[in-house]
Formats: structure tokens, C-alpha cells, sequence
């Protein structure tokens, strides 16, 4: 069996939404790129959660060609695939229909950098990308050409698709956008949000990439 770390990786992402509270049923995926052979190691169709292991993790070549499994690839796995050859950065993709952040998906609305939250993680607004049709690589032609700097991107109708140099950060993202969609939808409810200005969300966006979680006390939150 190919690629045993990497699997065990996609596994424990997959089942962490799961814990998150990020999918219900078997709805969403995770996959992750192996830098040296390129190969993509995505989630299996129609497993829930809680059935996924290492070794039922599926393998596919860049061009979504099936290398191992013994079950079918994710519905999503052509736009993942997609966003690898697009992206040479991106070694990990997460989809997910969270409730909050599928909420703007779902009235077709990018949420603002209008907090210190969005502008460390995001570092810009997280945008809305036109709807596009689920299992060829349209969704993965979106993606590319709407993410934009983000590590997020909703989907108009759909959900969300994060991405990261790891399959680790491509979750992370994933938690996040829906932490902060929810925040913004209860701000929502009692009065008008304000984008952060440009500079002040490059400032916290530098802040937390580079000195966050440093011995420098004095800088952390
Ligand atoms: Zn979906």
C-alpha cells in the first residue's frame, strides 16, 4: 500500500471535521498532495465518517486517474485535483457544507475582513465564487480563478473549499472560516459590519504569520 503517512493524514482531517462539527453524514472531503510523486490521497464516495481508515483512503494521479482503492473517489475529486495542477503551493484541499459559512454561500455573499480574526487567518475578505456544477472540475476551475489570496473560497449554492500548503493548514482554514462566518452572521443580527482598513489587515495579517506563538511575549494575544 502507497503513500501509508499521508494516508493516515487525509484519515485523521476527514474524520476531524467530523469532530468539528464541520459535516454531517458524508457530506464533504479532505485531500492531501504527496510532494514527492504528486499523487493525490482524497476520502472515499459515500463512506460516513466514522467508517474511514488509513486504507480506505483513495489514490489518484493528477489527471484524477484512479491508482488506489478499492472503492470510488470523492464526487469532488476532479476539482481537487484541479486546484493541484493550478496551484503548485496547495498540498491540501478541504471541502466542507458548514452551516454558517454555507449560509453566505447560500445568499451568494463573500464575507468582509471585518475582524482582527479574519484579517489574521485570511489576511483579505473571503470571497464568494459564482455557483458551479457538481463532479467534473468546474467547481476546481472556480476555486482557482476566485480564491483569490485566500485560503477560503465560498461556493454561491453550495459550501466551502479551503485549501493550504498542508492538509493540516487546509483544515485549519476550514475551521476557521466557519468560527468567523458565525461571528459575522450573529453580528449580523444586531446591527452593520465594517471592514478593517487595508493597512490595519495587513498589519494583524503580518503579525500573526510571523511573530504569533514566538517567545516574544509581549506580541501574543
Ligand atoms: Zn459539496
Amino acid at each position: 500500500m502507497r503513500l501509508i503517512a499521508l494516508r493516515e493524514e487525509v484519515c485523521r482531517a476527514n474524520r476531524a471535521l467530523l469532530d468539528e462539527g464541520l459535516v454531517t453524514w458524508t457530506s464533504g472531503n479532505v485531500s492531501g498532495r504527496d510532494p514527492e510523486t504528486g499523487l493525490i490521497v482524497i476520502k472515499p464516495s459515500g463512506l460516513t465518517f466514522a467508517d474511514l481508515t488509513p486504507a480506505n483512503m483513495v489514490i489518484v494521479d493528477a489527471e484524477c486517474t484512479l491508482v488506489e482503492g478499492d472503492l470510488g473517489p470523492s464526487s469532488d475529486t476532479a476539482s481537487h485535483a484541479y486546484v493541484y495542477r493550478h496551484r503548485p503551493d496547495v498540498m491540501g484541499v478541504v471541502h466542507t457544507h458548514s452551516n454558517y459559512a454555507t449560509a453566505f454561500a447560500a445568499v451568494g455573499r463573500g464575507i468582509p475582513a471585518c475582524l482582527t480574526a479574519i484579517a489574521d487567518e485570511f489576511g483579505c475578505d473571503i470571497p464568494c465564487a459564482p455557483y458551479a456544477r457538481i463532479g467534473g472540475q468546474d467547481i476546481g476551475r472556480t476555486i482557482v480563478e476566485h480564491i483569490g489570496p485566500s485560503l477560503a473560497v465560498l461556493m454561491r449554492q453550495h459550501g466551502v473549499f479551503t485549501i493550504g500548503t498542508s492538509v493540516q493548514k487546509a483544515l485549519k482554514a476550514a475551521v476557521m472560516v466557519e468560527d468567523i462566518a458565525k461571528t459575522v452572521w450573529l453580528a449580523l443580527q444586531i446591527g452593520d459590519i465594517e471592514r478593517l482598513p487595508e493597512d490595519e489587515i495587513a498589519a494583524n495579517y503580518e503579525r500573526y504569520n510571523t511573530r504569533y506563538g514566538t517567545m516574544d511575549a509581549s506580541r501574543n494575544e
